[in-house]
């Protein structure tokens, strides 16, 4: 096989969604690196694959890497998983290919499972532009703070969340974005209680909120974008300034209206932008 370093995604919750070509690599490399060794030793375990197995994750001490680098530089192969889905999405990995890429050796990825496009695929929401953010802050004032600078972010927003964060965030969500905001949420795709709901995000709070079960497992949110591309996402920074300095001095209508004249944007997205910013 080709010496270098493999980025192998697992399954995500189906111990099917694997390829074959990922089990015909598992089983050939040298050395798998695994996010946790004990986790990933199951799946093999499964497949009947005995590859050697080492930790690698983001507390790994630098002379791991090094070591990972010695090897495949004098010719190993080493194939990089992590506990479920593709390596380095939200997943350890990073400081590891960029070492590997400056030192010369081959990356070969593999295409497979990803529970943020897995989610996006049958979510019913816009999918020409996304944009993945994946795990929001835990606290809730950065959390705030992310989401609203994502109320600039054009197309449909990917997020992943903590089980007991998730009515937390809708919450935030409803708060930033407004109640009637098309969202989705799935949870448990691929496992026995695989949900995918696709709501406004004040419809989708009521039902998180009121029944527990969608409080558990793991889950993904996705918030569609503004029904028409709005003003937020044409509107650079000068524009921005004069239009809330305008709004300090005029009621918003007013404000919007001489900044529509003065952009050429269209009025009524301008003062949703100002409505948006009273409601923060
Ligand atoms: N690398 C993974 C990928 O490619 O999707 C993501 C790893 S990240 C540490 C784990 C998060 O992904 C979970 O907290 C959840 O938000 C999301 N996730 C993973 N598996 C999922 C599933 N089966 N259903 C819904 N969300 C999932």
């Amino acid at each position: 096989m080709e010496r270098g370093l493999y980025i192998v995604p697992t399954p995500i919750g189906n111990l099917g969604d694997i390829t074959q070509r990922a089990l015909e690599i598992l089983a050939a490399v040298t050395l798998i690196a695994a996010e946790d060794t004990r986790h990933s030793r199951k799946l093999l375990t499964h497949y009947g694959i005995e590859t050697p197995l080492s930790a690698y994750h983001d507390h790994i001490p630098e002379t791991v890497t090094q070591q990972f680098l010695q090897r495949m530089a004098e010719g190993d192969s080493i194939a990089l998983i992590s506990d479920a889905g593709t390596p380095l999405v939200s997943d350890p990995g990073f400081r590891l290919v960029r070492a590997a890429q400056d030192a010369g050796i081959p990356i070969i990825p593999l295409p497979g499972p990803c529970a943020a496009v897995t989610a996006l695929s049958a979510a019913g929401l816009p999918t020409d532009h996304f944009f993945f953010e994946g795990f929001l802050p835990a606290k809730p004032a950065a959390r705030r703070g992310r989401l609203q600078a994502l109320l600039r972010q054009s197309g449909t927003l990917i997020m992943y969340e903590a089980p007991h964060r998730i009515a937390a965030t809708l919450g935030d969500a409803v708060h930033i974005f407004g109640e009637h905001r098309e969202a989705v949420v799935a949870r448990e795709l691929s496992k026995a209680f695989e949900t995918i709901r696709r709501g406004t995000l004040g419809d989708l709070l009521s039902w998180v909120t009121g029944d527990t079960n969608q409080q558990r497992g793991e889950q993904v949110l996705l918030i569609g974008p503004a029904e028409e591309a709005s003003a937020t996402t044409q509107l650079d920074e000068r524009d921005e300034r004069l239009l809330f300095r305008l709004a300090d001095e005029l009621p918003p209508r007013k404000a919007a209206a001489i900044a529509a004249d003065l952009t050429g944007l269209r009025s009524r997205d301008l003062y949703s932008l100002l409505v948006d910013r009273e409601k923060v």
